[in-house]
């Protein structure tokens, strides 16, 4: 059994003796187990995370560990009634050519209904993050403007291609020609700019006349900064990925912008702006309401009334101040 471990914790960005390839015996199955054969193994951004010790919304992988990872894999021999030799399974069996299992997580694959590596990706993880991202968080509409970097990988390009089936126009950000090009002409986005260009800021609003409506983070860094005042009111941002700050990238420096980004991603925050106007629709019930909860004492209220119209720029100088304390208002009369 060949396996890869995390030798050291990367300091900076990945290097090879951060991995470690060992060679140990094939584990035999206990009862209720049965040993897998891994036939492919998917390599994802979220890996470069997990070989840090830092709080993540999983947890890391030890040192000297196996680099954990998605698998599809053929079980060998099986001592778990549930499974028999043959089967296909997918698996989270990590960096390892062979694995026990005890079943948990194991999801049998009809090898007859797509090619098995297929559920790695586009059917498998990535190409589930972009349709529920995308869908859930992005809500294109027609006529809209889709915006996605890494866009010749699983979850860009799902996501521009699911963008055009509802309407929108897709415009897909790639690394170098090769990529872009397939974006544009196999998959059918609408444009692909290169992030690599020296003009790419500029090509990127030639690209979005009308601005942008869904921005799908992947990616962060350079291309967010080109991206964000594009966006159009009421734009969406599903916040997916942001790889151009995972290797190495110091978080705790002056511009907070990247510390943000990762915790609105890690702790799937909610960050919307509004403008009370929006919700106008709802006064009528808050008037009811309010009015209750006044007159039942739940909710109080105070305020800083000021005499004379005449006080009124000081008064509004103090306010940016803090000078107030409650609700300031001028007593004109
Ligand atoms: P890819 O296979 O597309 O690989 C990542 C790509 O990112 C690279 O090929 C490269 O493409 C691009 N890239 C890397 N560095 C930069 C940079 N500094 N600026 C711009 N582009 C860069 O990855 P996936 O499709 O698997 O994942 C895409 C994103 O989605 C990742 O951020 C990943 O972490 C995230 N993700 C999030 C999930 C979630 O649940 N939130 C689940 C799965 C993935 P190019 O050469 O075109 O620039």
């Amino acid at each position: 059994n060949t396996r890869i471990v995390l030798a050291s914790r990367p300091q900076g960005p990945v290097k090879p003796d951060n991995f470690r390839i060992e060679t140990v015996p094939v584990p035999a199955p206990g009862d209720g187990e049965v040993l897998l054969k891994i036939l492919f193994l998917s390599l994802d951004p979220y890996m470069r995370g997990r070989m840090d010790d830092a709080v993540s919304y999983a947890a890391p992988v030890a040192v000297d560990g196996v680099m954990e990872g998605g698998t599809v894999a053929e079980v060998i021999e099986s001592k778990h009634p549930g499974y028999k030799p043959g089967d296909i399974v997918l698996s989270h069996s990590g960096w390892q050519s062979y694995a026990l299992s005890d079943g948990t997580g194991l999801r049998k694959l009809d090898p007859d209904a797509a090619p098995l590596s297929t559920a790695v990706g586009i059917l498998g993880m990535p190409g589930f993050t972009a349709y529920a991202g995308l869908l859930t968080i992005g809500q294109p509409k027609p006529g809209e403007t889709v915006v996605v970097a890494a866009a010749s990988g699983p979850v860009g390009s799902t996501v521009g291609q699911i963008a055009r089936i509802k309407g929108a126009r897709a415009v897909g950000i790639a690394g170098g020609a090769d990529k872009c090009a397939f974006v544009r002409d196999e998959l059918g986005f609408d444009v692909a700019i290169d992030h690599r260009a020296p003009d790419f800021a500029e090509q990127l609003q030639q690209a979005c006349p009308k601005g942008i409506d869904v921005y799908f983070e992947n990616v962060g860094g350079a291309v967010w900064d080109a991206v964000f005042p594009l966006l159009n009111t009421f734009a969406r941002v599903p916040v997916c990925g942001l790889i151009a700050q995972y290797d190495g990238l110091d978080l705790s420096g002056k511009d907070r912008l990247p510390a943000l980004m990762r915790d609105i991603l890690k702790k799937s925050l909610t960050v919307r702006g509004f403008i009370q106007r929006e919700f106008i629709d709802q006064r009528p019930v808050f008037l009811e309401t309010m009015s209750g909860w006044l007159h039942s004492g739940e909710v109080k209220y105070r305020e800083d009334i000021v005499d004379g119209l005449t006080n009124a720029p000081e008064a509004f100088m103090g306010l940016l101040k803090g000078h107030n304390f409650g609700k300031l208002v001028i007593r004109v009369a």
